[in-house]
């Protein structure tokens, strides 16, 4: 007999694409209606601008299905807005936005998107542009293609996170690319992320690039703290990805809790002393794959920074976001958008 999925904690949160993928082509600035085929190899040549000179950008988003009512795909239009930011960052056409929600919403409209390669409530979606030119120079691609992916995703409790703090590596530096979503901004990622994890960490903690000493994200995700009365996360720059599960969170905490939600730099010394002072209560990072998971540690070369386990603040915001996402509270501020599932 086969456990529920909530009871294996040692199952990945991803197994593989669903079968099915949405694609679309631009030739000159003409988009082609997005087709539907076998998710899997596409003809691209090897010197793609996408594959040679990294001129490919993305989104990760997230919808829901309970099987019987239509499913719920959370804060599109936000997702179409950072795709625009970030096409425009790497000079690319962006692929009109009609176009974009129609090829999202085929693949929910898929049942099987949501059962292969094992049946879920949750969809992650992966649209994805990336240059198809093959030019000998980096010269942006005129030929571009628009694909989008799902894979179900599984979701459980899940262990806090111990974050390595990155004081050698920096992840965005002012005036680059770090406030675009961007597959260069992961390639740099690799390296430190296999040195935390060689550490005992799960995900790397970045720091500004010029002191290493304010926090701006875990790995890929966006961070918080309660301090004192407040809700404090790092303000956005171009170093930050502009998060829209930190944007739910702010607005959840603000409008639903009358919180105060604080934008500001943090240092490291500042979390560590408000530790020891007792101030800080809570840490947890927000992102579209992982949501909202607590902080258990921060590990500072010699020093370990201990956080509180109890996270009542964390727990509620938690709940309030999943319960809009599933349908078992009002979407009070018109954030999920409709599909029938065919
Ligand atoms: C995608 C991403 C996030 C989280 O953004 P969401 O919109 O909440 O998923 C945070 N940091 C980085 C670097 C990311 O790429």
């Amino acid at each position: 007999m086969s456990l529920p999925m909530a009871e294996q904690p040692h199952l990945p949160l991803f197994e593989d694409w669903s079968p099915q993928m949405g694609i679309a082509d631009c030739g000159d600035s003409d988009w082609t209606p997005p087709r539907r085929t076998t998710c899997g190899k596409l003809p691209i040549h090897p010197g793609a601008m996408g594959i040679q000179f990294g001129q490919s950008v993305f989104e990760g988003c997230r919808a829901f299905w309970n099987g019987a009512d239509p499913a719920r795909l959370f804060r599109i239009d936000e997702h179409y807005s950072r795709l625009v930011t970030s096409c425009e960052r790497l000079r690319m056409p962006v692929p009109p936005e009609q176009l974009f929600v129609e090829a999202v919403a085929n693949q929910l409209q898929d049942a099987t998107s949501w059962s292969s390669p094992f049946p879920s409530d949750t969809l992650y979606i992966r649209p994805v542009v990336f240059g198809q030119d093959d030019h000998v120079m980096p010269i942006p691609s005129a030929r571009t293609t628009f694909v989008v992916l799902t894979a179900p995703l599984r979701l459980f409790p899940r262990e806090p996170l111990v974050l390595f703090a990155e004081r050698e590596f920096s992840r965005a530096a002012k005036g680059g690319l770090g406030h675009a979503k961007t597959s260069a901004n992961y390639a740099h990622q690799y390296l430190p992320t296999w040195r935390a994890k060689e550490a005992g960490c799960d995900a790397v903690l970045w720091l500004d690039a010029e002191t290493h000493e304010r926090i701006e994200e875990a790995s890929t995700m966006n961070i918080f703290m309660v301090i004192g009365e407040e809700l404090v996360t790092p303000s956005l720059q171009d170093t930050i990805l502009p998060g829209i599960t930190r944007r739910s969170v702010i607005t959840l905490a603000r409008e639903r809790h009358g919180l105060k939600v604080v934008e500001r730099p943090i240092t490291l010394t500042e979390v560590a002393e408000a530790i020891e002072d007792g101030t800080l209560t809570e840490a947890f990072t927000a992102s579209t794959a992982l949501q909202i998971r607590s902080i258990a540690r921060i590990v500072d070369r010699e020093r370990n920074i201990d956080f509180p386990q109890e996270t009542p603040w964390m727990d509620r915001l938690r709940r309030d976001l999943d319960a809009i996402q599933r349908g078992e509270a009002d979407d009070e501020w018109g954030w999920i958008t409709e599909v029938p599932v065919l």
